[in-house]
């Protein structure tokens, strides 16, 4: 058995400096986080709303907090007043409920738009098209409270790691395309979420800047 000092080590060794390390902590007890908090890490990753809203109040304030999974306009209100970024962004009136949310708590939000480039129709996302009709054109007054800071993406779950390569090699084309986009603001568009337990050094070779890494952290969730 490894201890958690062992393998959040171990994560850390597989990833370059400027590449920042998301530790998904979804279904993991307070503790756990905490425990992890008290090695020195800060970046914490959710998939769940009510579960992110039961457990912020319960950890240190200067916890980061990172929504990753799939967000329901409606439980936008939970994860508002504190979320650091929402990676999962896949719909106009999901930023039309962030941008109301943000603005009642006064705040900027950062959010990155996610795009579906797995072979797998489960996956939530912008297709590259869709991507491209929303950035092109001026969103500044719709979504002044939003600042989109970059883009989002799950691989296929497979054992093909050419596939896998191509996928985040795709993505990462079109993040670098879509900051030239009317609606972005090139120096504010700098995130390339891709990467977990599984292809992290795939992601991380195919340009990522964070890699969301829950299982080789924290063990097998149950
Ligand atoms: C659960 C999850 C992860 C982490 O997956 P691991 O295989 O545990 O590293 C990363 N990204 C998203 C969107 C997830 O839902």
């Amino acid at each position: 058995m490894t201890t958690l000092a062992e393998r959040y080590e171990a994560v850390k060794a597989r990833i370059p400096a400027e590449v920042k390390l998301i530790a998904v902590s979804k279904t993991r007890s307070v503790d756990e986080i905490q425990a992890l908090y008290d090695l020195g890490h800060r970046a914490f990753g959710e998939n769940y709303p009510q579960e992110l809203r039961e457990k912020q109040p319960l950890l240190p304030a200067d916890i980061e907090w990172h929504f990753i999974g799939h967000l329901q306009s409606n439980k936008v209100k939970y994860i508002a007043p504190f979320v650091h970024l929402v990676h999962g962004v896949d719909n106009p009136k999901l930023l039309d409920e962030l941008n109301k949310r943000a603005r009642a708590n006064d705040r900027e939000q950062d959010v990155l738009l996610q795009v579906h480039i797995a072979q797998e129709e489960s996956k939530f996302g912008f297709t590259a098209d869709e991507l491209n009709e929303l950035l092109a054109s001026p969103t500044s007054e719709r979504w002044s409270a939003l600042r989109f800071r970059g883009l989002m993406g799950m691989a296929s779950n497979t054992s093909d790691q050419e596939q896998v390569q191509r996928e985040f090699e795709g993505l990462a084309a079109l993040f670098h395309r879509s900051k030239y986009a009317p609606s972005v603001i090139p120096d504010q568009f700098t995130e390339l979420s891709m990467g977990m337990s599984s292809d992290a050094e795939l992601a991380i070779a195919a340009g990522s800047t964070m890699v969301r890494i829950g299982t080789a952290i924290f063990g097998e969730r149950q």
